[in-house]
């Protein structure tokens, strides 16, 4: 099979079948064997039964439906478990990303030889304040801690090679940093491609102002995993040596300068008999030691316990 597209949704009913019609007339026309996976990720609009009866019409088209709401990255990750095709495709169901585009993604992967290729909407039809200007911000920052140079990392319509696919976990709130994961799976070879973006023709957002919370969490998280390495915990144990080694440092210098006043009969008055001096370097040591439990805390819960456990209430295909 050359194409499997992994289709999100959550409360999408009336783009659906406008959105399969328009994939499976662009696959027609481009002689590609395909198949469509839309998720319902516990929709409480009739998005279910929509796909259901959509099926009657298109065989290639499978459904997961999952039992209640448990986030795009979740969603991702069932589709991309389900996946057959040699190259997969995501591709929100809002109608904002064109099928119009798989073709020359999907060259760009099979012929010019890329691991994934995001989409890149350079203009967009989102409210300035609330959309572009924090999503451009966003990207900067990205670009900058993970070092790889994407303009649009949170994309919906993305290709990747099988194995990219296969070999990732998304997780939590981590579907907008893909890139990022599979990177650091391996993968180098990413590349994006100037895109159309459309308007939301059907109903409404999914993603209010706490994805700036949610979504800053996770680029603290990302931050300490591109630059450690699998083993982010490392930057701890590397951060408690330092401190170990500072404060040896600081210790020996102010029992060595004692002993060369002593020795040279000279008066001793470091600036570091200050009391407040000691208070401001514990609650600073205790400071630190807060974050790094909290921050701990915040990479365990999200590495194992928010981990996919979904259930999944039905499957067609
Ligand atoms: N989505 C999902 N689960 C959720 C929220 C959103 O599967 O909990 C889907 C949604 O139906 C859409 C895609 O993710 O297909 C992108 O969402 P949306 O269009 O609301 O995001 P925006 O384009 O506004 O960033
Ligand atoms: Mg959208």
């Amino acid at each position: 099979m050359d194409i499997s597209v992994v289709v999100p949704l959550y409360n999408e009913e009336e783009s659906l079948p406008e959105l399969m019609e328009w994939i499976a007339q662009v696959m027609t026309q481009n002689h590609f064997t395909y198949e469509v996976i839309m998720v319902d990720d516990g929709s409480n609009d009739n998005s279910w039964a929509v796909i259901e009866s959509l099926r009657l019409k298109f065989p290639s088209l499978r459904g997961i439906k999952f039992l209640r709401n448990y986030g795009k990255s979740a969603a991702l990750q069932v589709g991309f478990t389900a996946a057959q095709g040699d190259v997969v495709f995501t591709m929100d169901a809002d109608l904002q990303d064109s099928p119009d585009e798989i073709p020359e993604l999907y060259r760009m992967v099979k012929e010019q030889g890329y691991d994934l290729v995001s989409g890149w909407k350079k203009k967009r039809f989102d409210p300035l304040l609330t959309k572009r200007i924090p999503s451009k911000l966003y990207n900067a920052t990205v670009r900058m801690v993970s070092g790889i140079k994407l303009h649009d990392m949170n994309c919906g319509l993305k290709a990747y090679r099988h194995n990219v696919v296969k070999s990732i976990e998304v997780y939590g709130e981590m579907h907008r940093y893909i890139p990022v994961i599979a990177r650091q799976a391996g993968f180098k070879r990413i590349g994006e491609k100037v895109v159309q973006h459309r308007e939301r023709k059907y109903g409404t957002t999914k993603f209010g102002w706490t994805r700036f919370i949610n979504g800053f969490l996770d680029l603290l998280s990302v931050m300490f995993v591109s630059r450690f390495g699998k083993k982010p915990m490392h930057f701890f144990g590397t951060l408690g040596t330092l401190m170990f080694i500072t404060g040896g440092a600081i210790a020996v210098w102010l029992v060595g300068s004692k002993l060369w006043a002593q020795f040279h009969h000279l008066k001793y008055r470091p600036v570091t008999d200050q009391p407040l001096f000691y208070i401001a370097l514990v609650v600073a040591i205790i400071g630190v030691q807060l974050f790094t439990a909290g921050f701990i805390g915040e990479l365990v819960s999200r590495s194992s316990a928010d981990r996919n456990h979904y259930l999944i209430e039905k499957e067609l295909g």
